[in-house]
């Protein structure tokens, strides 16, 4: 059969136009078993997929042509009616089936208006509310089904380095959320080890996780090969950790990685509150805490002069059974209240954390460092960043690497990585590293 003009097409150009580089020409039977509430006519494919036909009717066996499709359906158009439905009149416009104003001239009269009331029926507050349930039901099976499919092929969690459990991300599992200054994002972190006295990147990584402290052991262990006898580790505050400045030590790298109170002790930094911005109201995302009942403190607590026992906030006397505890590297006295007052205490509320489990409330009151701690490498660091030479580590460290990020971020344009996995997002960071590179080779002379 050679395809005809079509007979009506009046269900607009634009869908027909949707999907045109995907939509099949080639001209099909469609036996037309209903009437849609647009005019119409309802088929079904080889596959079972429903197609809308523009002119056709129910009981017509008609020649069609694909104009659109979507997932769930396909649209065409009647090239040819084969078999014709005895309620076919002519009709009456000569424009119908070009204008598209009207959709049923060619029903006769009687079966306009009881298609008419058939497709108002259907779509009654209530019949339209069934619908929307259905379709949303459907919508969450469907989803359902893919996640059971992607849990089928990732069984196990992802964990952080301190082995919690991280969240899943269907669209890409090796990203990570991370809070940032414009909210939190799903994404990748890119870390760069930049040499001082020509700021050329030594070392380019991206990790999907939001916290730096996971990242300084592999980018300085990247580095160590080529580290130098007078070679010193400077990092900000966001991977100073205990264990991390424990391995450096460990390796024999010398480093400065300052704790986050660092400004409050550097009496450069005084008054630095008037200079901090606020944040941009529409990007403020931060929850505010509503407000906890605060509970009692050790302060609340009056230990006795002989150290016995302490006297809580209700009057009663909390017994001792514990004097020289280590707790953290401190030493504390520990403090245990009665049954027979906290059990029946007014205060409860106020003074424990679990009041419907807790039976007593206990209480440690510190008294400095403790004999045997041993010290820690934060705080080792910390007496070596509150150093002069600490210090200035700390400025060298901002004249080296931010003007490098400064660089790749505004003038380079690297605001956000466009890729997902993580294999291809640190191909993307180490290539915008390596463009920085060749650009600091080109400035110093190198190509010349
Ligand atoms: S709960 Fe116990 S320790 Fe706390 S105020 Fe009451 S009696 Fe004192």
């Amino acid at each position: 059969m050679t395809p005809k003009k079509p007979l009506c097409d009046n269900n607009g150009l634009a869908r027909s136009l949707r999907h045109v580089a995907k939509i099949d020409q080639t001209p099909f039977p469609a036996d037309i078993l209903d009437l849609s509430h647009d005019g119409r006519g309802v088929a079904r494919r080889d596959n079972g997929k429903a197609v809308f036909v523009a002119g056709a009717l129910p009981g017509e066996k008609v020649m069609a042509k694909q104009t659109a499709r979507s997932r769930s359906f396909d649209e065409a158009t009647t090239l040819e009616v084969l078999q014709r439905s005895p309620d076919r009149v002519e009709p009456r416009c000569p424009h119908f089936g070009t204008c598209g104003g009207c959709a049923l001239q060619h029903l006769d009269e009687t079966k306009q208006i009881l298609a008419k009331q058939r497709a108002a029926d259907a779509t009654t507050a209530e019949g339209a509310l069934e619908s929307k349930a259905q379709r949303r039901l459907e919508r969450l099976q469907a989803e359902a089904a893919k996640l059971r499919e992607w849990l089928k092929e990732h069984p196990h969690d992802r964990k952080s380095a301190k082995g919690k459990p991280r969240l899943s991300n269907r669209t890409d599992n090796e990203s990570a959320k991370m809070p940032t200054d414009k909210g939190v994002i799903q994404g990748y972190t890119g870390v760069a080890a930049v040499d001082e006295a020509h700021q050329i990147i030594l070392e380019a990584q991206a990790h999907g996780t939001g916290s730096e402290q996971e990242l300084l052991l592999p980018v300085s262990g990247a580095i160590q090969p080529i580290a130098r006898e007078h070679t010193v580790v400077c990092a900000d505050s966001g991977y100073h950790s205990e264990d991390n400045l424990k391995r450096l030590e460990d390796k024999g790298l010398e480093a400065f990685i300052p704790d986050r109170l660092y400004r409050q002790r550097d009496p450069r930094y005084a008054g630095q509150e008037q200079h901090t911005a606020k944040p941009e109201a529409l990007w403020d995302k931060s929850d505010k805490p509503a407000e906890k009942p605060k509970l009692f403190q050790p302060s609340d607590f009056k230990v006795a002069a002989d150290q016995s026992h302490c006297i809580c906030p209700a009057g009663k006397r909390l017994y001792r059974n514990g004097g020289n505890c280590n707790i953290g590297g401190r030493r504390a006295i520990k403090f245990s209240g009665a049954q027979r007052d906290c059990g029946r205490c007014q205060k409860r509320a106020q003074c424990l954390r679990h009041p419907q489990r807790t039976p007593v409330r206990q209480v440690a009151i510190f008294l400095g460092k403790h004999a045997k701690a041993a010290e820690k490498a934060t705080e080792r660091m910390k007496r070596k960043i509150d150093t002069e030479r600490g210090r200035e580590m700390l400025a060298r460290r901002f004249a080296t690497v931010e003007p490098v990020f400064g660089n790749l971020r505004c003038n380079k344009g690297l605001n956000r990585f466009t890729l997902r996995g993580r294999q291809k997002v640190d191909g993307q960071w180490k290539l915008y590293c390596l463009v920085h590179n060749i650009e600091k080779l080109a400035h110093s002379g190198y190509a010349k």
